[in-house]
């Protein structure tokens, strides 16, 4: 049975994409069958495999709206076990039209449900918004991991997703947990990434993942050249990171 991650934030460049995209790619390079289901109108997490989106047929908008089976829509990248289900600008009316859908909080979960055994994981890419696509993500998923900024800011919004997360918990999905904070492009060189992230641990006490993603420019570029950063530069400071974290996401057993 697939164990389903949630990348989500509704703040946008705080390192979803980055995230989902290169944390998928480790998962498959460590032997785990993996779909990324792209779950964002904006679809860069497609663009960033190098999947064309103007040849797609069919994406995750008709998956959601029960026109296809999310198993024919599967697209392949380089690496062998990783698998995208792909999104497009589509997408954005997913959240006026399934308004008045009967159960559409659960649209992703009943597309997923019949690919539980293909896959060992799945990560999805969630919009930087807590609208109908991302509700739709948190009800699919077991976990949610939160990328976090290390800025000034970093914090804001938080309690707002964190609500949004109990509410799901209660009324949709008893089984998500909060697989963790996992603390994004963080400068070594810079006093203030440091503070925030002590703070961050202090706060979120046990709930942040050990591995931090630093700041890598290798990471900002690999998507225009469509690959994860372990098929762009695998010594990279970004590619280890990455893999540290599937590493120790698979430890977990969550
Ligand atoms: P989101 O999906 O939350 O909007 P992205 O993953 O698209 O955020 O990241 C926002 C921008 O920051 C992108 O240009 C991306 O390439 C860059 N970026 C993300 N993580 C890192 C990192 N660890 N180091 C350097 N650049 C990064
Ligand atoms: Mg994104």
């Amino acid at each position: 049975m697939a164990k389903i991650i949630a990348i989500a934030n509704q703040k946008g460049g705080v390192g979803k994409t980055t995230t989902a995209v290169n944390l998928a790619a480790s998962l498959a390079a460590a032997e785990k069958r993996t779909l990324l289901v792209d779950m964002d109108p904006q679809a860069n997490a497609c663009t960033g495999l190098g999947i064309d989106k103007s040849q797609l047929q069919s994406t995750v908008y008709h998956a959601l709206l029960g026109e296809v089976d999310a198993r024919e829509i599967i697209v392949s990248t380089e690496l062998d076990l990783l698998r995208v289900l792909p999104s497009n600008t589509d997408l954005i009316g997913a959240e006026i039209e399934l308004v008045t859908a009967l159960a559409r909080e659960v649209k992703l979960k009943s597309a997923l449900d019949p690919l539980l055994n293909d896959f060992d994981f799945m990560v999805i890419d969630c919009p930087p918004s807590l609208g109908l696509l991302t509700v739709n993500a948190l009800t699919a998923a077991d976990s949610v991991l939160v990328p976090l900024q290390c800025e000034f800011y970093a914090m804001e919004g938080l309690s707002q997703l964190m609500n949004t997360i109990r509410i799901i918990k209660t009324q949709l999905n008893p089984r998500l947990a909060i697989h963790g904070i996992l603390l994004t492009m963080f400068d070594g060189r810079n006093n203030l990434s440091h503070q925030v992230s002590e703070e961050i641990r202090t706060h979120f006490n046990g709930k942040v993942f050990h591995t931090v993603i630093p700041r890598n420019v290798r990471l900002s570029e690999a998507p225009s050249h469509g690959l994860p950063v372990l098929l762009y530069d695998v010594n990279s400071k970004g590619t280890a990171a990455y893999l540290d974290l599937a590493r120790e996401i698979i430890g977990m057993g969550v």
